[in-house]
């Protein structure tokens, strides 16, 4: 797959340049994202750094620490908006991309015994974008991301706020 052609590249690409205003961090394998549908508060990206369809396209170590990465993001949305569960999700059906979806589920969720691709409101303001959050409120929420991955220990490469 070649990166020009692969959106996930390309947003990898734009943070790189600066560019990408929901970037929040480069870890070793992979750049933290706020999601810009923020239905669920708080539902961040961790997208993989290589440009692979399936994990076990990644070589074993780096596999390894791609996945105590992603949990350790997971922990540091989970710390920032104390979700009643977190989600974890690597679809890649549309953009094959390895990326996780990571998706806090709210003690208020209207559904909360069934994947989130099962409501209809979250796939409407998916399409629409009508959850998109205000320049401030999605800069406080990419800080306070931020501050919860500094906390977790992880090495931070480089951060986008
Ligand atoms: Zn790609």
């Amino acid at each position: 797959m070649s990166g020009h052609a692969c959106r996930a590249c390309q947003e990898n690409q734009d943070a790189d340049r600066g560019g990408d205003p929901w970037a929040i961090a480069l870890l070793a394998t992979g750049y933290v994202r706020l999601s810009p549908t923020q239905y669920y508060r708080g539902a961040t990206f961790f997208v993989s750094r290589i440009c692979v369809a399936e994990l076990q396209e990644l070589p074993a170590a780096t596999r390894s620490t791609h996945l105590d990465e992603m949990a350790l993001v997971a922990h540091a949305v989970f710390e920032a908006v104390r979700p009643r569960k977190m989600n974890y999700e690597a679809l890649g059906n549309s953009v094959p991309h390895l990326h996780w979806r990571l998706t806090p589920r709210p003690h208020d969720d209207p559904r909360p015994s069934g994947p989130i691709w099962e409501d209809p409101d979250f796939l409407r303001a998916l399409q629409s974008g009508s959850a998109r959050p205000s320049d401030d409120e999605r800069d406080a929420l990419r800080r306070t991301l931020l501050d919860e991955l500094q906390r977790s220990g992880v090495t931070i490469e480089r951060t986008f706020c």
